[in-house]
């Protein structure tokens, strides 16, 4: 089972600026968006929980990230969303 590590903060290099990639939608009252760092590159997930109103983020591998950036759609992709991050 994959057990991602949510922090509080994203961020990995000192003075990086964190990067829009993709909105990778939404299931279980969680908003999903795909940024990187622009100075090392390495994609992070933001969770954005509604009921809560705060944010996590979660460092995303290269596989995550290639099913990541070929969600499929609708239920599928909701699917894949809670089972990648244990929802
Ligand atoms: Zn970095």
């Amino acid at each position: 089972m994959n057990d991602p590590v949510k922090s509080r903060d994203w961020r990995c290099c000192e003075g990086g600026e964190r990067i829009y990639v993709a909105d990778c939608g939404h299931t279980q009252g969680v908003e999903f968006t795909l940024h990187r760092c622009s100075v090392c590159s390495r994609h992070w997930m933001s969770l954005w929980s509604v009921a809560s109103s705060s944010v996590s983020y979660s460092s995303v591998d290269e596989p995550v990230l290639s099913q990541l950036l070929n969600m499929p759609e609708g239920r599928a992709a909701r699917r894949l969303l809670e089972k990648l991050y244990d929802l």
